[in-house]
């Protein structure tokens, strides 16, 4: 292989997975590569890959495939990431272009094997910092400690490994620094922040968001994504609620609503603490924003289970759920179970849950209506009558999998305005921007 100038990168899965793409950057960029938009002008091509069910496995072989496919004379096609970690030696025989493999956390080896000097690239102050919208993900821990039993998670990415919080708080700066002006807090369990470093529950992840808080300055919003239920504790809450620039807004992934379910999943299964800790989460922060995700059709699955799961929903009241599918996956504890469900059944089952939370969402929604809130903007356009329109973010909405705000005015992207909403759909509002940048602390909402 002739030393390659330039790189084009695939990013497959979650935001986990975009924080280590980001982190690859910044070797690579480091190292003096060149980005490229289009693969067919990339000497190296790396796809970051998704392995966590099924469908996202079948995602990435398909990319891997096209990319393949497509490959030039002299190009080199790279494979890594959470896939490779499971079935390494599958992509190698079903895509012979393929020309190296590499599984999860081996960033710096790739880089090596396109010549970038990674020592010294580490020694590079932040002039490499990546920001490309007014958000940013902070990835706190990796690897998980959690037996739940659909998970592979754990056996791709090993145990929990926190990220020592001076870097974190580094890595926060640099992210200002750079334009970010929200940092979403990510890990396969953020709650579980810090009990491999042997911190006590209270300064754990409470801990890391005050000193985040103080470092950033309260200009900053941080939000927190991927909760475990048994977690959301009494400190956590109290942490959230006192600390001024912590949005109000938790996702906290539930799995599912019935005890039975719960247990053969290995996961939290005492629905009436999950009850207390939402009434706690709504006491301390009034108009907190609630996302969570459920299976449908985990081996066993009744219909009077399921149904117990649309009847939790319907009493906690998710601003936003998401529902997958149950996903068979090797080396995972329900891999063997008996009762699998059929597809169609756990098809249907989904398409109900959606129905339902659709609903649900919608009158959630409603309640944002009359009330002025700070805006992150993400994109400026016209609407068909030539007048200005933003799109962006409020509290309410995470980036990249919750809705958006539309509101007529003028901003640019990556201001903060205050935006009066003025209608709800199911799952974006609409409004007006009213005049004047907004730099406010506390990011929730208040009632005109
Ligand atoms: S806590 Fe999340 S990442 Fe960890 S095993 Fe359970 S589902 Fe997987």
């Amino acid at each position: 292989m002739s030393v390659p100038r330039t790189y084009h990168l695939v990013t497959l899965g979650c935001p986990k997975n975009d924080v280590d793409s980001e982190h690859l950057e910044r070797i690579l960029t480091g190292g003096e590569l060149v980005p490229v938009l289009q693969p067919e002008e990339a000497d190296a091509i790396i796809v970051n890959t998704c392995g966590f069910i099924e469908q996202s496995q079948a995602q990435s072989m398909a990319a891997v495939q096209a990319l393949g496919a497509n490959k030039r004379e002299g190009q080199t096609l790279i494979v890594a990431g959470c896939m490779t970690q499971l079935y390494g030696g599958q992509v190698r025989s079903d895509v012979p272009a393929v020309d190296h493999v590499f599984g999860v956390g081996q960033w710096q080896d790739v880089a090596k094997l396109l010549s970038v000097d990674v020592d010294a690239v580490f020694d590079i102050p932040d002039r490499t910092a990546k920001v490309t919208g007014p958000s940013a993900y902070l990835k706190i821990s990796d690897g998980c400690d959690a037996p739940c039993t659909f998970c592979v998670i754990p056996k791709i990415k090993g145990g929990l490994r926190s990220a020592p919080a001076g870097m974190l708080v580094k890595e926060a700066q640099r992210l200002v620094a750079a334009g970010a002006k929200e940092l979403v807090l990510v890990a396969q369990d953020t709650t579980a922040y810090g009990e491999d470093l042997g911190l006590p529950v209270a300064s754990g992840l409470p801990g890391l968001l005050r000193m985040l808080s103080g470092a950033v300055g309260p200009e900053v919003w941080l939000r927190l994504m991927y909760a475990y239920p048994s977690r959301v504790t009494a400190e956590l809450i109290e942490a959230m609620a006192g600390t001024p620039n912590v949005l109000h807004y938790l996702d906290v992934p539930l799995q599912h609503g019935s005890e039975g379910v719960l247990q053969r999943m290995k996961r939290p299964h005492n629905i009436d603490k999950v009850h207390r800790f939402v009434a706690e989460l709504r006491a301390a922060m009034p108009g907190i924003v609630l996302r969570t995700s459920f299976i449908a059709g985990f081996p066993g699955e009744t219909e009077a289970e399921f149904e117990e799961l649309l009847a939790f929903a319907r009493e906690i009241r998710f601003d936003h759920a998401g529902c997958f599918t149950y996903s068979l996956q090797q080396w995972t504890g329900a891999f063997e179970m008996a009762g699998q469900v059929p597809d169609e059944t756990k098809h249907e089952r989904r398409g109900r849950f959606m129905q339902q939370q659709q609903r649900l969402a919608a009158k959630q929604a409603k309640r944002f209506v009359g009330r002025t809130l700070p805006m992150l903007v993400e994109g400026a356009g016209e609407d068909e009558d030539g007048g200005p329109v933003v799109a962006g973010r409020t509290y309410r909405e995470a980036p990249e999998v919750d809705g958006l705000v539309f509101a007529r005015g003028a901003a640019n992207p990556g201001e903060r305005v205050l935006v009066r909403i003025e209608e709800a759909a199911d799952y974006d509002l609409f409004g007006t921007v009213l005049a004047g940048r907004h730099e406010g602390r506390r990011a929730t909402s208040r009632k005109q």
